[in-house]
């Protein structure tokens, strides 16, 4: 079966406060880059180049946290952190603290593909990008209007709920090929306000990223400082692989439970390896869709829907 799932991060706008055009734009993101990443799969494509097209859409979509639209630091730049992880081999690549790169998820996998290591940073990373000819833009480029506002508020301490403010909605795609391959992928601006050099979950491989085809692949989104401790995507494959709990319970033991009884709000995508798709979440909501070559496609935000 050919799966893709993709996120566009967790803790939405609550639900009253969400007017149906702002509804309706973030469901035409959403489904333009399922539909994108599932068309690589249809055209025999790979699971990385599948979760690597949905993310890159992603990426340049201004509703979302990742690429342009990501969240501002306290000092007001953009500093992007993004990862790849191939199942069948696990090949990964992760890049942190990129300021100028256009779709970090291309710069996480010019690492798996074109270098030794595994993460790279900062000024390392750029001039990484460079030599692999990687599009870049000024940092300005990254920054939007809401985003402006949002840290404002943030700076003045105001107290609204803190996925609001923060507007966690990293993106990540998961997927299955004809192969029976798996990947998953996650680009991410952070958290507003953070810190400066501050490094998320999202480019920790383990964290916020895993994929081994023999268990699954899994894309993670929330407070990042709980998911790094908390080791969430391979605790996720460690309960399947040790202890032999379906990709439902495994995720569901390590978001609804190990987490949430942590205080650390987010959720996760997953694919198993037969291709069936999973999404837990301990957030009002998680930007989300999936679809798969037994028809059925799926484009949700709430619980409900
Ligand atoms: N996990 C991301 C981070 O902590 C944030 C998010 O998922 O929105 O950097």
């Amino acid at each position: 079966m050919l799966t893709i799932a993709i996120h566009g991060g967790a803790g939405t706008l609550p639900r009253a406060e969400m007017t149906p055009s702002q509804e309706a734009a973030y469901r035409a993101g959403l489904g333009a880059a399922l539909d994108a990443g599932f068309e690589v799969l249809e055209r025999g494509g790979s699971s990385v180049d599948a979760v690597t097209a949905a993310v890159r859409i992603l990426e340049d979509d201004p509703l979302f946290n990742a690429g342009r639209g990501a969240v501002l630091t306290h000092e007001g730049t953009v500093e992007l952190d993004a990862s790849v992880m191939e199942g069948r081999n696990l090949a990964a690549g992760a890049i942190a603290g990129v300021s100028h790169v256009r779709h970090p998820v291309e710069l996480a996998r010019a690492v798996m593909e074109h270098s030794p290591h595994v993460l790279l940073i900062g000024a390392g990373a750029e001039e990484f990008a460079h030599a692999r000819g990687l599009e870049t833009v000024p940092n300005d480029w990254f920054k939007t209007e809401v985003r402006k506002a949002q840290l404002r508020r943030v700076l003045v301490g105001d107290t609204r709920p803190a996925n609001e403010l923060s507007a966690l909605g990293t993106v990540g795609a998961v997927a299955r090929d004809g192969a029976g391959n798996l990947a998953a992928a996650t680009s991410t601006g952070g958290m507003t306000g953070k810190r400066y050099g501050r490094v998320g979950d999202s480019p920790i491989i383990g964290a916020g990223t895993y994929a081994d085809n023999r268990c699954c692949a899994v894309s993670a989104t929330g407070h990042g400082e709980y998911f790094i401790r908390t080791a969430v995507a391979h605790d996720i494959y460690a309960r399947m692989a040790y202890g032999g709990a379906t990709l439902q319970a495994a995720a569901d033991a390590v978001v609804m439970d190990r987490l949430a009884k942590m205080g650390g709000e987010g959720g996760i995508i997953a694919v198993g390896a037969r291709g069936e798709v999973v999404m837990s979440f301990n957030s009002e909501g998680m930007f989300r869709g999936s679809r798969t070559s037994e028809g059925r496609r799926e484009v949700a935000i709430y619980r409900d829907h």
